[in-house]
């Protein structure tokens, strides 16, 4: 078997499609423009090419872009302050602190000091709480694109036998929730599963999110199953230079699945694309207005 490919660049250039409509229905009809700001500190060269990247797609679907670049010595209070004054502002709907934070800062405070209307990363406790009792919540970006892409592959999900490999608060946890909230039987495995071949086999959907390339061999994968590969690692080329690869090894995986995301091309652009639609969604929210369901968990 040869898998689906599963395109996420260009379900993302959908998703932001949508998000485009819907950002100038919004100016339309109720006067209002959705603002996302992205709040920067310090220099991480990856950071500043994201940031660059979603200061642009914010831009480029009609939001208002607010960036703001701190020095990577600025106090903790100094950030606080800034998060407090985005937090009044009525302009902005969406806050975003890019992470990691320098080690100085204490991220989960700087997190948890953000108004979680507001929170378009999902990573408030007050998100996260809701997420896991089934509420209406900001649902983390790059679990949200994973579960968007599925949904649109499978159409329901319910009863599907899920393994997502990873436990972190950022993709295999709130993936989890998600999955379940589908009604998937859920299995978080991690560094300490035993088995871990045998525990993926049974899995009618992978989502792998480990940081480490290629873990995952052909030979794991139940015939069928679909794959979603969250893991963006850089390697040596063969041909010299580096280049992009994901958590599964996608050429032996991709014989035996029935639909593989590839990387890059796949969960990346859904990140940065659900970020826009959850500024959408938060925007909505503040303004009491009808939120777009095919945009949200
Ligand atoms: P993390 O380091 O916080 O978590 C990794 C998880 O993998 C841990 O829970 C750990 O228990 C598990 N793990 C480690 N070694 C393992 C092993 N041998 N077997 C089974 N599990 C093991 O990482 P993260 O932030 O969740 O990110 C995971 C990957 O996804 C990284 O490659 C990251 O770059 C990528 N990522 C991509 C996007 C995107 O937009 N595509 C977004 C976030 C993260």
């Amino acid at each position: 078997m040869t898998a689906t490919v599963i395109d996420g660049k260009a379900f993302a250039a959908k998703v932001r499609a949508q998000v485009a409509t819907h950002v100038e229905r919004l100016r339309h009809d109720h006067g209002v423009t959705p603002g996302l700001a992205v709040v920067l500190v310090g220099e991480d060269p990856a950071s500043q090419v994201y940031v660059r990247s979603k200061g642009k797609m914010t831009v480029e679907v009609g939001m208002t872009s607010f960036e703001h670049k701190l020095a990577a010595h600025v106090t903790e209070a100094e950030l606080l302050a800034l998060i407090a004054q985005l937090n009044n502002d009525p302009a902005v709907h969406g806050i975003l602190v890019q992470l990691p934070l320098p080690g100085h800062l204490d991220s989960d405070l700087v997190i948890n000091a953000i108004d979680p209307a507001k929170d378009v990363d999902g990573f408030h406790i007050s998100n996260v709480g809701l997420l896991a009792t089934g509420q209406k919540a900001m649902v983390p970006c790059t679990p949200l694109g994973c579960l968007m892409m599925l949904r649109d592959h499978h159409g329901s999900l319910s009863g599907m036998e899920a393994v997502i490999i990873g436990r972190s608060n950022i993709v295999g946890k709130p993936m989890a929730q998600l999955l379940l909230g589908d009604s998937c039987t859920v299995t978080i495995a991690h560094s300490r599963t035993r088995n871990l071949a045998e525990v993926v086999r049974r899995a009618d959907i992978v989502v792998a999110a480990v940081g480490r390339a290629q873990m995952v061999p052909g030979g794991w994968i139940k015939p069928g199953a679909t794959v979603i590969d969250v893991g963006i690692n850089r390697v040596d080329a063969p041909q010299g230079g580096t280049r992009l690869v994901g958590d599964v090894d996608y050429d032996s995986c991709a014989q035996v699945a029935g639909a593989i995301t590839p990387v890059p091309g796949g969960v990346g652009p859904m990140t940065i694309a659900c970020l826009l639609a959850n500024t959408i969604t938060a925007c909505c929210r503040a303004h009491g207005l009808p939120e777009p369901e095919a945009l949200t968990a």
